[in-house]
């Protein structure tokens, strides 16, 4: 089994947003590329914003790297 190296974590009350939404997510480094996708998916059905490159990016500026 892998072990995890490090986790990212996206913190909602950290992402610029309409709502003000505080829900915190994380997942291990080497599945970047699905986490991005899930906490797109949460910023366009919870806080209404448009999934574009731009939102991506801003996401992904966003998230913290935490070592367990
Ligand atoms: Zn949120």
């Amino acid at each position: 089994m892998k072990k995890i190296t490090t986790w990212l974590v996206a913190d909602c009350g950290k992402i610029p947003s309409k709502s003000h939404c505080h829900v915190v997510t994380m997942a291990p480094e080497d599945q970047r590329k699905d986490f991005i996708d899930a906490v797109a998916a949460h910023a366009v059905t919870k806080h209404g914003d448009l999934d574009t490159p731009e939102l991506r990016t801003e996401l992904t500026e966003t998230l913290e790297r935490v070592e367990p």
